[in-house]
């Protein structure tokens, strides 16, 4: 998942590199990381050049992908120089800052570890981690900033570590001072590591992958940056795109005391990918694909202009899409990984409960941590395979997806639905237009295309056991008491019940109804184990099998690999 800030690197572009040093809004902050028994403090400094109106607005922390008052977490702001003010406004986030015309504003701040911590909800590591040991933080959660009104900014970042402390952010792997132009938006989505992660670095392209990981995992630490680089490689390839002076890789363990179902999750930022994984996890199908996903990002929809209204089906559902295909074509996934995966999605679409909501209403949700919140990434992906497919079969295999995509990023002109369906028949695909409105804006079925994995697979309906919670799994780790159990449910007959205090509750992953749940709950009528395999009523669902002794593997694979045809092969 990646906001996308077109506007701000739109007026990036229309400076001209002479103009940009008198136009650039230059930031200077000095941090100092300092340990406390309680847990790390950051002090920051901050200094600006004030401009000729003699007050601004300095924005606070606020939010970040869905974790909010961040604010908070920013204690003892004052001003250090003499003659500013600093007054409260309506909003918690914002100060009123005035100065005399033209003068340099210095601020000071500290920022503290979570006072209430939210440790035990989702997504609670996009907050800053400052701990005694180390620091993780994202850019939005902690720097304060003047308001900009467009101007793009010149960064200057001073650190001040503890001694034999590891570093890196999205600038660099070296404390030293940094600097960075670019916009608000580019600065504020960064990622900064200390203390006692584990740094390596390899070579993508023979351009440097630096991985900054921390925590107990199934894999070597040498493992995991291998495979961050051929990822990296594998989609600067498929980009032709090698631009890339520096790249960062960050995996930490995500913390869960009301662990219900997994809260994996990872996020895009400028030069970097931030991971958030469950403790122990192996390097699994499942990791490779977060990772994928994120960098894949990095074009799309980073580097692509982007319409008004979000295109979720296309950033996420054609990133899910090569994110698998990718893998594949890198050698890092097998065939049948490939295809399990794809099954799976046709799958958690098949069982979908908001498969035919409206495309508005799917916009709506995006944010909402729900099924429809994963619509569009269904849609999106299902929709890029019919269309691969599509492609092939009318240019006899000449053409790929891979084209349109590459056409969208290169055009000078926002990717729209309209503009996808332009360059899809530019490839033979004649109604691609008609097909988003009846799919996407009016939320039918989309049927499974039985071209989609090329000439090894065959596609069959399947009566597939469902997967059914029997509870509302969300609201019941929010409080920690049963809610919204569903009669009849094997939840139900297990003896769960509204109402009871959830004391514990193993790991598990939700869509799988091959796996036994188990619980620890407490009621009147004292302490129980509740255990029970979440499955529902059967469904058919399109999946697709392996023919035998039809194409070799070698042939499977060149289908899905880069095609003679393509252009730069
Ligand atoms: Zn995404």
């Amino acid at each position: 998942m990646k906001a996308v800030f077109a506007c701000a690197l739109v007026l990036l572009s229309l400076v001209s590199p002479s103009a940009r040093a008198a136009a650039q809004r230059q930031l200077t902050y000095t941090v100092e990381a300092v340990p406390r028994r309680s847990g790390l403090r950051l002090s920051v400094d901050l200094s600006f050049s004030g401009g000729e109106t003699g007050h601004t607005r300095l924005h606070l922390p606020s939010h970040f992908s869905g974790q909010r008052e961040l604010y908070k977490n920013v204690q003892g702001l004052t001003a250090v120089s003499p003659g500013v003010t600093l007054a409260d406004t309506d909003a918690p986030d914002v100060k009123r800052v005035t100065f005399l015309p033209g003068q340099t504003v210095h601020l000071h701040y500290e920022v503290a570890a979570d006072e209430s911590s939210p440790s035990g909800q989702p997504g609670a590591y996009f907050r800053p981690a400052l701990q005694a040991a180390y620091f993780h933080f994202i850019g939005t959660t902690v720097w304060a900033y003047p308001a900009q009104y467009g101007k793009p900014l010149l960064v200057t970042l001073h650190w001040k570590l503890p001694t034999g402390w590891a570093f890196c952010d999205s600038f660099g792997a070296s404390p030293a001072d940094q600097q960075f132009g670019g916009t608000l938006e580019q600065f504020l989505e960064t990622v900064y590591v200390g203390g006692d992660f584990r740094v390596l670095t390899v070579q993508a392209s023979g351009r440097p992958v630096t991985v900054a990981l921390r925590g107990k995992w199934k894999f070597s630490d040498s493992d995991f940056a291998a495979l961050a680089g051929r990822i990296v490689a594998t989609e600067r390839d498929f980009w032709r795109d090698q631009n890339f002076p520096y790249y960062l890789v960050t995996l930490i363990p995500a913390e869960q005391p009301a662990h219900l179902g997994s809260d994996d999750g990872g996020v895009e930022l400028t030069h970097s990918v931030a991971l958030f994984q469950t403790k122990g996890r192996p390097l699994d199908v499942e990791l490779k694909y977060v990772l994928a996903h994120e960098l894949f990002h990095e074009w799309n929809a980073d580097q692509m202009q982007t319409g008004d209204a979000p295109l979720y089906w296309f950033s996420e559902g054609f990133t899910d899409y090569y994110a698998r295909l990718l893998l594949l074509r890198g050698g890092l996934i097998s065939l049948e990984e490939y295809a399990r995966g794809f099954n799976t999605l046709l799958r958690e679409y098949a069982e979908s409960p908001d498969r035919n909501r409206r495309g508005e209403e799917a916009a709506r949700g995006f944010y909402s941590g729900t099924a429809l919140a994963r619509l569009p990434y269904q849609q999106g992906a299902l929709l890029a395979a019919h269309w691969n497919a599509a492609i092939r079969s009318a240019t006899s295999d000449a053409r790929s997806l891979d084209d349109v995509l590459r056409d969208l990023k290169a055009a000078a002109a926002p990717v729209t639905a309209d503009a996808v369906a332009a360059a899809l028949r530019h490839y033979g695909v004649p109604d691609a237009a008609g097909e988003v409105a009846r799919i996407i804006e009016s939320g039918e079925t989309l049927a499974a295309d039985p071209r989609a994995l090329g000439p090894g697979f065959t596609l069959h309906t399947k009566k597939m056991p469902q997967f059914e919670l029997g509870f509302d799994g969300a609201a019941t780790m929010a409080r920690r008491t049963v809610a919204g159990v569903k009669p009849g449910s094997r939840a139900y007959w297990a003896g769960l019940r509204d109402g009871q205090e959830v004391l514990s509750c193993a790991p598990f992953v939700v869509g799988d109804p091959n796996q036994r749940l188990s619980l620890t709950v407490r009621d009147s009528a004292g302490m129980k184990d509740v255990e029970f395999t979440p499955v529902g009523d059967s469904l058919p669902v399109p999946q697709y099998a392996r023919d035998k002794g039809a194409a070799t593997n070698g042939a499977c694979l060149a289908w899905f690999g880069n095609l003679p045809g393509a252009a730069g092969h």
